[in-house]
């Protein structure tokens, strides 16, 4: 017992700590990069910076395939363009696995604000929105501003009213206004609903002045009342809240002839390049194939399909192939409920253990400024190295507290190791599930930077020989 507690007291001293912790950082160890293989990774950042293939695969999927919300024939033809890019570009075991997803057909959309002045509003209806009566909807709006104050409120205000949902979303580079806004998009409805309104209608989630509504879907749930729901662009909200504050009733009327339709069948398009040493072992890539149908899917997420894929590519034909298999996942359904996620969590359970590493894009072409893991302690040394490589690309480290984003976040969930590249999101949510966005909204600079910052991160993840451990389960 004397002896045990004696060498307990050694191991654990500083010194000892000390020791050990340079062991656990020397390249021998495993859990490091030796000089040569940060040298390999800064080459390829290189090479990235002066290659357009990322910035021609946006083109070419918003050029030739467009809009393409799950389900429809823009979705398919989505999953038969990438898997087509894929192979040309020198993938291989390029297949589509297939997904079932929810189908939701958008109709027309009509919001008009009859007294008292009259007037036409830009909005367009949410995701998962039933449709109004033919005739429309017509109702007095109460005013509210977020879920919180609606569950305040005087409950007999509700009931045959339009309630009209005022909160703003916040502009910031880390797009943490997003996350506060959008659960009125998701619950305005049901919330509304239950207590007797007719339809409700958001201000939009976004933090530009167009005159565009930005879409996006509800998180509905079992047992929900489903009443129509619209958002409506910026300043036709801010019109809206002129004529509430004449002290005036407003009446509005919606018409919108949106509806679900059966599911349909998607798919989740993979393609990789096989390691040099351990090809059963994978590192992900991963970004959404589905978009919103009112732009062409251009920052989201046809930039996350785009730069992962030329990244992948990068490393394909780099001089050295990595230790480890890139593969890259290009999810189907993101944005109706992670379909393509969960499928392909489910589908390759068994293989858990073999998917060493995950990152996903999918936050737009723009500025990259931080990097964020979530790995064991004893693993930060090797990420402190993956993001020295790229510090000359502006990019810090900022703690081992990563998500995997939406898609990716699903495999984080169970204990794969992940990173998330931070970008500088102040203008995204400009363009963010609008009309506007669009390729020209791309800047081919950005992408290439985008696509340096994952192919060094992808290509160092997948050769470092002692692996990432497993992280922590739960999300
Ligand atoms: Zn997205």
């Amino acid at each position: 017992m004397r002896y045990f507690v004696i060498l307990l007291a050694v191991l654990t001293s500083p010194y000892a700590l000390a020791t050990q912790a340079r062991a656990a950082e020397s390249p021998a160890s495993g859990l490091t990069f030796t000089a040569a293989q940060l040298e390999e990774a800064a080459a390829l950042r290189e090479l990235a910076l002066r290659d357009d293939t990322g910035y021609e695969l946006l083109r070419s999927l918003t050029s030739r395939v467009g809009p393409r919300l799950a389900g429809t024939p823009g979705d398919a033809a989505a999953v038969a363009w990438a898997q087509a890019q894929l192979r040309a570009l020198g993938f291989q075991n390029v297949h589509a696995e297939p997904v079932r997803v929810p189908r939701w057909q958008r109709g027309e959309c009509r919001v008009e604000l009859l007294s008292p002045w009259p007037q036409t509003c830009a909005a367009v209806a949410l995701g998962g929105s039933v449709a109004t009566p033919d005739s429309g909807v017509e109702a007095e709006v109460i005013p509210v501003t977020n879920l919180d104050e609606l569950a305040r409120m005087d409950s007999t205000r509700i009931p045959g009213r339009i309630v009209f949902f005022t909160g703003r979303m916040d502009r910031s580079a880390d797009g943490s206004g997003y996350g506060r806004a959008v659960t009125v998009r998701g619950r305005a409805a049901a919330e509304a609903g239950r207590r007797g309104a007719l339809a409700v209608a958001i201000r939009s989630v976004g933090t530009d002045r167009n005159r565009l509504a930005h879409t996006g879907a509800m998180r509905n749930k079992p047992g929900d009342t489903r009443i129509p729901a619209v958002a409506i662009s910026n300043p036709d909200a801010d019109l809206l809240e002129d004529q509430l504050a004449s002290g005036q009733p407003v009446r509005m009327r919606i018409r919108n002839t949106s509806m679900w339709a059966d599911s349909a069948w998607s798919a989740n398009v993979i393609g990789e390049f096989p390691g040099r040493e351990r090809p059963r072992e994978i590192v992900v890539l991963g970004a959404h194939l589905d978009s919103w149908d009112l732009g062409t899917g251009a920052h989201d997420d046809g930039a996350g399909v785009a730069i992962m894929s030329a990244a992948a590519r990068l490393i394909g034909r780099a001089p050295l192939r990595p230790r480890r298999t890139v593969r890259v996942v290009l999810f189907a359904n993101e944005e109706f409920g992670l379909s393509g996620a969960r499928a392909y969590a489910r589908d390759h359970a068994a293989e858990v253990e073999r998917h060493v590493f995950g990152m996903e894009s999918d936050l737009g072409a723009f500025a990259p400024l931080g990097l964020r893991s979530r790995v064991p302690a004893d693993r930060l040394s090797a990420i402190r190295a993956m993001q020295g490589v790229l510090t000359p690309l502006g990019v810090q480290y900022r703690g081992n507290d990563a998500s995997g984003d939406a898609d990716v976040g699903q495999l984080a969930a169970l204990g794969i190791p992940v990173c998330d590249l931070d970008t500088d999101a102040s203008e995204y949510f400009d363009l963010h599930h609008t009309a506007n966005d669009t390729f020209d909204k791309v800047d081919p600079l950005l992408v290439r930077r985008n696509v340096a910052c994952y192919a060094v991160l992808a290509w160092l993840a997948a050769d470092l020989p002692g692996g990432f451990g497993r992280g922590p389960k739960g999300r």
